[in-house]
């Protein structure tokens, strides 16, 4: 299930190295090689997939199982931590293999909460939202 020329892939054979915090049959977890905060941590599974609905869904529950046991560690840190997915190119995933940034995060660092991302902020009508509403529900 590994790709080839996919960095995460490679992390996981142990062909590139990294301080790996956490293995079992599924994930694997380790520093970030580029950390925005001290502390910063990924989680990944193990099978090659883009994107968070790609994983079957038992990896998908392994995945959230280690996400769940490394955030606790790496909470320790700061006692806050900011756990993000870029789910696709757009989104800004710079690795096309799905991992879980956990990022310790403190009251003076320079990030923001979310909503700070996005500097134009957007108006929806109320048709536009029940036409998102619709197209979003899971029946
Ligand atoms: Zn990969």
């Amino acid at each position: 299930m590994n790709n080839v020329d996919c960095i995460f892939c490679k992390i996981i054979t142990k062909d590139i190295p990294s301080k790996i915090l956490y293995e079992d049959d599924d994930t694997i977890s380790f520093l970030d090689a580029f950390p925005v905060a001290k502390g910063h941590t990924l989680v990944i599974p193990k099978e090659h997939h883009a994107k968070i609905q790609d994983l079957p869904s038992d990896v998908n529950q392994k995945l959230f199982g280690t996400v769940h046991k490394m955030t606790k560690k790496v909470d320790s840190l700061e006692g806050s931590t900011l756990i993000a997915i870029h789910n696709g190119k757009e989104s800004g995933q710079e690795v096309p293999h799905v991992h879980v940034h956990l990022i310790p995060r403190s009251k003076n660092d320079s990030a923001g909460p979310v909503h700070s991302m996005f500097k134009d902020k957007i108006e929806l009508t109320e048709s536009e939202i029940d036409s998102l509403y619709d197209t979003l529900k899971i029946n």
